[in-house]
């Protein structure tokens, strides 16, 4: 077993390079939560381990009808929906009933016959049994929206984000994360494209931990703070279809520090993972003028990259706001930077935003006229 035993006294030792620390809570936190039993988060991430290892499998025989259009355009595959089925119903028979914040839902595939098809077809090779109800339960039960400061709990689940990368066989990242009263307080990310094959787990205030998707040994997340030297290069993350415009910006942000620049491709939160794993110094993602990025495409990162010891926060500084529902409406970014340049990103980030008239300050404004 991973976690305390139940019945003994839990031990921590956050300095102990195996998975066991952070899966140690205090009396405070499980006496002031008795709907969610903490010592079973080890299950909830042995289910994002085996989850993520079913899709690894499932994308080397991913048939082309499989893949569809959402009606926003988004693309998803019948994987993406099988995934969430499995994730969300042995969620429920461990924890019970859990308010969700979830990406897919009824109508992702629904009316694609060859993809409804696919995905049945993958539920039985993974041994489900929940039948036609249960697949219409998971699709169904993930709509939770609104401020969840006053919600006890609530999984928040991308079964797979970004699904283009996943076709295309580049980064991907089936991500969940817990919220409690608002906050992200457990995560279980598998990136199956960093450090060849991982899963990344944490709870707030007992650091992140990898453990590799193939089993074996776990080591704590740590992000390097030590300066970059002079002759150094800053590594920004951009994605891997980055528009001319985009690949210029992510430029022009890392010369900002004053050191030249080198790109490293990643998307989806895979794009913090680099970060976490040390092959990337910052990664970002700015609002503009939508209406707020969606939250499960950050939330998990949010608190790994975190208790990995990332600089994680806005333009402002700000922390990540997770309890406005389903969207991140109360921040301009989120940006994880190692190697002490957070603050330096942050300000030159800010000062985009002023120029292109995008962002917070720009939104009141316009409220105001
Ligand atoms: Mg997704």
């Amino acid at each position: 077993m991973k976690v305390c035993q139940v019945g003994t006294a839990p031990v921590c030792d956050t300095t102990a390079p195996r998975l066991d620390g952070w899966r140690c809570y205090s009396a405070e936190m499980s006496a002031a939560s008795p709907s969610i039993d903490h010592d079973d988060l080890d299950l909830a991430c042995d289910l994002m381990q085996h989850a993520t290892n079913l899709a690894v499998a499932a994308r080397r025989t991913l048939p082309d009808e499989a893949i569809v259009r959402k009606q926003d355009g988004s693309v998803v595959t019948a994987v993406d929906v099988a995934m969430q089925v499995l994730i969300l119903t042995r969620l429920r028979e461990v924890f019970g009933e859990v308010p969700t914040i979830a990406e897919e839902d009824l109508q992702s595939i629904g009316g694609k016959p060859a993809a409804e098809s696919h995905c049945r077809h993958l539920l039985r090779e993974w041994g489900f049994e929940g039948g036609e109800d249960r697949i219409r339960w998971a699709l169904s039960s993930g709509g939770l929206d609104g401020v969840t400061r006053g919600v006890e709990y609530a999984w928040v689940l991308d079964p797979i984000d970004g699904t283009q990368g996943f076709i295309d066989d580049d980064h991907w990242c089936p991500c969940l994360a817990l919220l409690r009263r608002g906050e992200v307080i457990f995560a279980s990310n598998g990136y199956p494209t960093v450090l060849g094959g991982m899963l990344l787990s944490g709870l707030k205030g007992n650091g992140s931990w990898w453990s590799p998707l193939a089993g074996g040994e776990c080591t704590r997340a740590v992000v390097s703070q030590k300066p970059l030297a002079a002759e150094e290069p800053v590594r920004v993350v951009a994605p891997a279809r980055a528009t001319p415009s985009q690949t210029e910006a992510r430029l022009a942000l890392g010369r900002s520090t004053g050191h030249d620049c080198a790109l490293v491709h990643s998307d989806s939160q895979a794009k913090y993972g680099h970060v976490i794993a040390g092959l990337a110094d910052v990664a970002y993602s700015r609002r503009g003028n939508g209406p707020g990025k969606y939250i499960w495409d950050h939330a998990g990162a949010v608190l790994l990259a975190r208790e990995a010891g990332a600089w994680v926060g806005d333009t402002d500084g700000r922390e990540i706001d997770c309890s406005l529902g389903r969207r991140l409406g109360g921040n301009d970014a989120v940006i994880c930077a190692a190697r002490g340049l957070g603050p330096m990103i942050a300000t030159e980030l800010a000062a985009r935003d002023r120029a292109e008239g995008t962002g917070r300050t720009s939104r009141v404004e316009v409220r105001g006229t």
